[in-house]
């Protein structure tokens, strides 16, 4: 089974029945890069950025970021590489932000991502102006975290627009058709997606914080684990919808979170019709083992009766049927 996926490493994300699928990788530390540079040629489709931010006490500057995304750039060589803008507060606080203002009585809820973001424009900014000059150095994507309201998205667009101005300004290059995406990872985002979808190039499903926000279930506590369920209907509805909204928009919809990045599910998200998988690095080879051997179009049917099943033991046991014949 090894020396079949390490063979498979540089075969292309087909499946049985012709479908093509973009497989992509989820970076969180520089040193994920040398090894996603072993596996052959995959773009990223979530770069992390928090790891820049935390354990010190001020922020990267602009050139700092810069010489982070250029670094990603060149072990990539040449495939793409989306940013996303970092995802701060909530469980990934940072020394900086510790500091100042009281902990939000609940952080999942509170000032965390882009919220963040636009409530901190002297911190935004420069990160922003670093991706935008590191997309003169290879094809870079700016993806944004965590929106829920349309409102959210336009302040976005607005500040990177004036960050646009000022580097032109200043003469410094940048890829001016550099593609802007967001996370769909709140069930309020999921069910407007297709809102998001017509402002932008490209959406990408974060289930973490999907699952945890659809289920009131917090992602950090041990004790509601055993109710964290990427198969309950409704995160299924949710990541449906989305894919149809970013299908009527006519942008392409990745997943990014876990569920991606776990064969188990594999199978069905082909058959509800997901092109688009971005996993951690060690999960890349057998991903697309799976997807090289399943039928995209015909797994639709069980797609969809498994999305109709309540129960959530008649629904493990149609995942088993779907992956029956896997190794
Ligand atoms: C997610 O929420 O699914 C995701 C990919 O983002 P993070 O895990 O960094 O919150
Ligand atoms: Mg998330």
């Amino acid at each position: 089974r090894r020396a079949t996926l390490a063979k498979a490493i540089r075969l292309p994300s087909i499946t049985r029945d012709g479908a093509a699928v973009t497989l992509q990788a989820n970076i969180e530390l520089d040193t994920d890069l040398p090894a996603l540079r072993r596996l052959g040629p995959t773009g990223v489709g979530l770069y992390r950025t928090e790891f820049l931010y935390i354990n010190r006490k001020t922020p990267p500057d602009e050139e700092e970021q810069l010489r982070a995304y250029r670094r990603a750039l060149r072990a990539l060589g040449g495939e793409t590489l989306t940013i996303r803008t970092y995802d701060l507060g909530g469980d990934k606080l940072f020394d900086a932000d510790q500091r100042d203002g009281p902990i939000s009585p609940n952080p999942a809820l509170g000032l965390r991502a882009v919220r963040l973001s636009l409530r901190e424009p002297t911190l935004f900014a420069p990160q922003i102006r670093a991706i935008l000059r590191a997309s003169a150095h290879g094809p870079v994507r700016l993806m944004l975290p965590m929106l829920t309201d349309l409102s959210e998205l336009d302040q976005c667009l607005n500040l990177i627009e004036e960050q646009r101005a000022l580097l032109r300004r200043s003469g410094r290059p940048f890829d001016p058709t550099l593609g802007i995406g967001a996370m769909i990872e709140v069930p309020a985002a999921a069910l407007t997606a297709e809102s998001f979808a017509r402002r932008l190039d490209f959406l990408s499903i974060g289930t973490n914080d999907l699952i945890q926000y659809t289920l009131a279930i917090d992602r950090t506590d041990e004790t509601v684990n055993h109710l964290y369920d990427p198969l309950h209907p409704a995160v299924l509805q949710l990541i449906r919808l989305t894919l149809e909204g970013g299908a009527r928009a006519g942008i392409p919809v990745a997943m990014c979170g876990e569920m991606a990045g776990d064969v188990r599910y594999t199978r069905l998200l082909l058959g509800m019709g997901l092109r688009e998988f971005s996993v951690p690095v060690n999960r890349l080879a057998e991903i697309r083992h799976v997807i090289r051997h399943s039928d995209a179009y015909t797994l639709s049917a069980a797609a969809d009766a498994l999305i109709a099943t309540a129960g959530r033991s008649a629904r493990a046991e149609l995942l088993d049927g779907i992956n029956q014949d896997l190794a």
